[in-house]
């Protein structure tokens, strides 16, 4: 059993990729007391790195104001160049995943255990090189829709994504939990998707929801399936 405090429920976000709107996205989880792991690509700080979506312009930020951006909340690997590792040689998955780490730990000061598959890809040969590199924990696309604590944390899945259309059925069954194992909420996404889908008010509505409740534990990626001690 892992240790949240004494407390059978756990609730932690997963966010990816360093987009611009993440500064609206960590206000939102400070202003509710909520803890996020977010998943940053090291080699794509820049404005310069951009698209379009939804007829709305996602961009990347520069390190320079991330480490407040991000205080107290987890920060994760995400690969360098947000690379599909299963295209990767094996000398290319250590550099892309080790790279990252070593300039996300300099760049804020941390150490890190945990990561996220770009594009949600992996298979075996990856799941190896990412355990030998030392990760503990990585985060896939393969969302669970259950509140059951994951077996295999190298290919764990969120809870569900924020747009998942039976996503407040979930929060009221993790609220309303009651039995003796433990019960994780894990929610993943990109800021960018908000944004460009305009529904930071669902967003808001999900936090405010999940928000102040004694029984609950809030913890980044790391505190949730590691134990936070
Ligand atoms: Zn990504």
């Amino acid at each position: 059993m892992k240790n949240w405090n004494g407390k059978k429920k756990a609730v932690t976000f997963s966010y990816d990729d360093g987009i611009e709107s993440d500064r609206k996205l960590a206000d939102m989880f400070n202003r509710y007391g909520l803890k996020c792991t977010f998943n940053l690509n090291s080699g794509l700080m820049t404005p310069e790195s951009c698209w379009e979506r939804n007829g709305v312009m996602i961009r990347r930020m520069y390190p320079d104001d991330m480490p407040e951006i991000y205080k107290g909340h987890e920060i994760a690997v995400h690969g360098v160049m947000h690379e599909d590792l299963t295209k990767l040689t094996d000398e290319e998955v250590i550099r892309e995943l080790l790279d990252d780490k070593a300039a996300l730990e300099k760049l804020f000061g941390c150490s890190i255990e945990g990561m996220a598959y770009a594009w949600g890809a992996y298979d075996d040969r990856v799941v190896r090189l990412v355990r030998e590199c030392g990760f503990r924990y990585s985060r896939t696309c393969n969302d669970r829709h259950d509140l059951k604590f994951p077996e295999e944390l190298l290919t764990y899945g969120a809870s569900c994504h924020h747009n998942y259309e039976n996503i407040f059925p979930l929060i009221d069954e993790f609220l309303a939990y009651d039995e003796d194992g433990p019960a994780v909420l894990c929610i993943w996404g990109h800021s960018y998707e908000l944004e460009s889908d305009h529904n930071w008010d669902h967003m808001e509505e999900i936090c405010r929801r999940i928000s102040g409740h004694p029984d609950v534990f809030y913890g980044t990626n790391k505190e949730v399936y590691l134990g936070a001690d």
